[in-house]
């Protein structure tokens, strides 16, 4: 799908779903890795992840894009834009827009470089995990004290 193909659905799926037009510019971006699309304040243009519709179909598509189209029009018309406002949560659902991106190859990947270090708050040691720890579980093995988290980095390639 070319970025004019998607504009003209978007321009579709806007009147249909908003009764609104959209007015401004929608993108493909490939350097969206972890989000399906992100609407910008600045100049009001939306840019959508492709693999939103490469690894899935076009249904994927058009609720991802009615998502960022709920940001769009509630900023444009000055109400809560913002993912914990109830304007936005209420158009979101009246619309049937995604809540959260699917998630895609490139996800999993950014997540599979993952490493979480804890740090024990009783000695001070330090573990390297790749997974999430339940913190609630999971003591120091030397200790027997808190974990905490301290860092999320990602491991070079
Ligand atoms: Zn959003
Ligand atoms: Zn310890």
């Amino acid at each position: 799908m070319t970025d004019q193909e998607l504009l003209a659905y978007t321009q579709a799926w806007s009147l249909a779903a908003f009764q609104r037009p959209f007015r401004h510019q929608i993108y493909f971006n490939r350097r969206l890795k972890t989000t399906g699309g992100r609407y910008h304040l600045s100049d009001h243009h939306i840019d959508i992840n492709p693999l939103m519709l490469e690894e899935f179909d076009l249904a994927n598509l058009k609720r991802v894009v009615l998502h960022e189209l709920c940001h769009y029009h509630l900023h444009l018309t000055g109400r809560g834009y913002q993912h914990r406002d109830q304007d936005f949560k209420q158009l979101l659902a009246a619309v049937g827009g995604a809540r959260y991106a699917p998630r895609t190859s490139q996800r999993r990947r950014v997540q599979a470089q993952q490493r979480y270090c804890y740090q024990c708050q009783a000695c001070g040691i330090r573990y390297w995990r790749k997974r999430r720890v339940n913190l609630a579980r999971y003591r120091c093995g030397r200790c027997r004290g808190r974990l905490i988290l301290k860092k999320i980095e990602k491991t070079s390639r």
